[in-house]
């Protein structure tokens, strides 16, 4: 396992280590025992689309993350529920190296769910990030690791912090590989990896494939530079995927032009409470409320994605302006 010089005699936390944690936070902590029962028997509505799979799962847990006020005002008015000082006194904590913290999740949509939040107060942000993105998706590589944007699902958009889930739990993981072959098309290529953009999966976006991290850095710059910062935004919208198998990163960037559909704060029947994060995006939907659960559709799921994520035209129109800046 890598070490880190700067601590260098702590063998650095792994899969392994962060299962073991959980089955010991399962037996000191009463709610992660509860919550991680519950999901043992969790309703799922599987929905065949157009050749994938979108699983949805009611959670009535995951009502504080999906109802989250993530507003300036609420932000400032609570307190941060990922720094340290804050943490639930049965929170055991796993220094990740780096900066960085590994939490269960005790309010989990996978069977194992980690919350990553950095050791400082600062706000969501990718580009400064996203190497040790790359070096926790490696650390963790028995998992998925994902980043929501400050407006992209993420419920503590005030304190960087990533997640990480069990591989395979969300569709995504076993299908982009498929996807990227049927509906993508290559992009740019060298020895060490290719960058692509896929379409026709109604959270189109692009794979980053590499097998070192700086090929997946340059590659994540170049996308992120092609896409627009809006005015009251401080990165480009986006939810990130990212896995490590047989010695390669897999990096699945989806761009966002939406936070959450008009049905989040419609009223009476057509309010529809989804605040999509990379999970949902990834295919494990979650409604938190059982009229949801009860209601949806495949029709809802897809105009829900439709609103959020880029179409196939627009995320062509990235891809060749990509393609026309000499990379
Ligand atoms: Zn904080």
């Amino acid at each position: 396992m890598e070490r880190k010089e700067d601590n260098a005699l702590i063998p650095a936390v792994d899969s392994a280590a962060a299962a073991a944690l959980l089955e010991r936070q399962k037996l000191s902590w009463p709610l992660v025992a509860t919550n991680y029962k519950a999901l043992e028997e969790v309703k799922v509505k599987d929905f065949e689309l157009d050749g994938f799979r979108i699983r949805v799962q009611f959670n009535p847990s995951r009502i504080v993350s999906s109802g989250a006020k993530v507003d300036p005002r609420s932000i400032r008015e609570r307190k941060c529920f990922l720094c340290r000082a804050n943490l639930p006194e049965e929170q055991e904590t796993l220094d990740l190296g780096g900066g960085y913290l590994l939490l269960c999740n005790p309010y989990p949509i996978f069977t194992g769910h980690y919350t990553i939040p950095s050791l400082q107060h600062t706000p969501q942000s990718i580009l400064p990030r996203f190497n040790d993105f790359l070096r926790l998706i490696r650390q963790l590589d028995g998992y998925t690791v994902f980043y929501n944007g400050p407006k992209c699902g993420a419920s503590a958009p005030d304190h960087v912090h990533f997640q990480a889930g069990t591989r395979s739990q969300m569709p995504i993981d076993d299908e982009i590989d498929s996807q990227v072959r049927t509906h993508g098309r290559l992009l740019s290529e060298c020895p060490a990896g290719s960058l692509w953009e896929y379409m026709h999966y109604l959270r189109n976006g692009f794979v980053i494939k590499a097998k070192t991290p700086e090929v997946a850095a340059s590659y994540f710059r170049l996308l992120y530079r092609s896409l627009e910062i809006r005015p009251d935004e401080t990165e480009p919208m986006m939810n990130l995927i990212g896995l490590y198998r047989e010695g390669e990163w897999t990096v699945i960037m989806i761009p966002r032009k939406l936070h959450r559909p008009w049905q989040y704060s419609a009223e009476g029947e057509e309010r529809f409470l989804s605040s999509p994060g990379a999970a949902d995006l990834g295919g494990l939907f979650i409604t938190s409320r059982q009229e949801d659960f009860g209601k949806v559709t495949p029709e809802i799921v897809r105009d829900i994605f439709r609103q959020v994520c880029y179409s196939d035209e627009e995320i062509e129109r990235v891809g060749q302006s990509l393609v026309f800046s000499g990379k």
